[in-house]
């Protein structure tokens, strides 16, 4: 017997991997005693905002990803095409029939127990918590104290995230502030008049609608820098656009204002814009930020959001088969774990549950191929930079690049896609992955 703990999206599908394989299983659901500031019914495996899984297309990291959970024997997924509402090329579904077909699914699992009680303390015995970003406050003190407390982040603002590929790097130039380091920074210089439009369309643009729990962390957190940049025209300048000391090696010039991009994996293809957490709409985002002059065709595979998110330094604390360094039968899945997203987290808790019933069968456990993003995801947050690690979605830039260049775009996609479906496929067949 295996405890599951948290009934949403990564917990349910988790939970079912493990019944599937002849574990028996108790589910730890909190709601309806408990709720969080952000469901509203009791159903397992509610989706709390959009009611869209992302695209269809097989060429998109999103529709790849749910391919592959597919070929894994995902549970919701097809259930979520089954449930699903017209809306162009992406599967979007009707919220309410999706969770009540995952929670009938599950309810007719002779070996699983449905069990509506908050855990308030990591149990003993092998465990999956996948309590996800509103996790109740025990169990994240009672995770805070395992881990250690910094171990353990409340974290409310995310900054867009680019391919370093689309960085027009002609009208920008790498360096460190003071020179420090060895040039590691992509800087994005603006003259006074690129930096005029920018901080016009930006303290004009329009921000997301926030939940009002989200108010208070708004407040508390870090400020996004539409805010900064309404506290006045050269706020930014002195903060995260300050150009002192940093020189444009082709004027020999500090520019009037700077944005800086970091690198955000260990391979070096995706780049943060460093400080720019905000709260602005997806697609205000992508016309604002697209304004600096580097930026202008830069493709974004996160961008900026604001909310509470509960979730752990994943490089630091967990192993890519989503096990617990600390504790090898205690297993993390979902948005707690730092992927970001509703299939995302399915993602994982599909993999946790695989792993934790192939624990339970003393076989050896399984991270998938690198070129799949059921592999890159997990290798992605358990060895990006320690440092202010931050949540990740599926998206290509996270997977080995061709050996040779593929242009156009479009055809990237798709040896992308064709490459993670064949690889899947052989490491099903070669490890019997769908026998139980
Ligand atoms: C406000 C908000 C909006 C979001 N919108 C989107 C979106 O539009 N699109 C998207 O892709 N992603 C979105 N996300 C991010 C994320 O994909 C979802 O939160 C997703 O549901 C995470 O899956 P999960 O299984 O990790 O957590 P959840 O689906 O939240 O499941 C966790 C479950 O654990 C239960 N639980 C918590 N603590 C305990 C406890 N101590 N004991 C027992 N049960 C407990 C909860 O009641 C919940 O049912 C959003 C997140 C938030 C917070």
């Amino acid at each position: 017997m295996v405890n599951v703990i948290g009934g949403g999206l990564a917990g349910t599908e988790a939970a079912y991997q493990l019944v599937k394989r002849g574990i028996s299983v108790k589910l730890f659901e909190m709601r309806p005693k408990n709720n969080t500031p952000a469901h509203t019914t009791e159903n397992l495996a509610e989706l709390v905002c959009s009611n869209s899984l992302g695209s269809k297309e097989l060429a998109s990291a999103q529709g790849l990803l749910k391919e592959e959970l597919k070929m894994m024997g995902s549970l919701l997924i097809p259930l979520a095409e089954k449930a699903q509402v017209p809306a162009g090329g992406a599967l979007a579904v009707d919220r309410e029939e999706f969770s009540l077909l995952v929670t009938e699914a599950l309810e007719k699992e002779p070996l699983l127990e449905i069990i509506r009680e908050e855990v308030s303390e990591i149990p003993q015995g092998p465990t999956i918590i996948a309590t996800g970003p509103l996790t109740s406050d025990t169990l994240a003190t009672s995770l805070a104290e395992f881990l250690g407390d910094e171990y353990l982040h409340f974290y409310d603002a995310a900054a867009p995230i680019v391919t370093k590929d689309s960085l027009d790097e002609s009208n920008g130039f790498w360096a460190s502030r003071y020179g420090k380091g060895s040039g590691e920074y992509f800087n994005a210089p603006l003259n006074k008049e690129e930096y005029e439009i920018f901080y016009e369309a930006l303290t004009s643009a329009e921000s997301a609608n926030k939940h009002a729990f989200e108010e208070k962390a708004f407040f508390e957190g870090c400020m996004p820098i539409e805010e900064i940049a309404r506290r006045g025209f050269d706020t930014l300048r002195f903060g995260p656009l300050k150009p002192v000391g940093l020189i444009d090696s082709k004027t020999g010039k500090e520019p009037y204002a700077v944005v800086q991009l970091r690198q955000d994996d260990r391979e070096g293809r995706l780049y943060n814009l460093v400080g720019f957490q905000t709260s602005l709409k997806w697609g205000e985002q992508k016309r604002v930020f697209s304004l600096i002059p580097a930026l202008k065709e830069a493709e974004f595979v996160r961008l900026g959001v604001m909310h509470r998110n509960t979730f752990i330094n994943a490089p630091r604390s967990l192993l890519p088969t989503f096990q617990v360094k600390k504790r090898g039968d205690l297993f993390l899945a979902g948005q707690l774990t730092g992927v970001e997203g509703y299939v995302e987290s399915i993602a994982s808790g599909l993999l946790a549950g695989v792993n934790l019933s192939r624990l339970q069968q003393s076989k050896e456990l399984i991270v998938l191929p690198e070129t799949t993003l059921l592999g890159a995801l997990p290798r992605y947050i358990t060895s990006a930079s320690t440092e202010n690690f931050q949540p990740m979605n599926a998206n290509f830039g996270l997977l080995p690049l061709p050996q040779e260049k593929i242009r156009p775009k479009a055809k990237r996609k798709e040896f992308y896609a064709n490459r993670s479906l064949r690889d899947l496929g052989e490491f099903i067949g070669e490890k019997e992955l769908l026998q139980n």
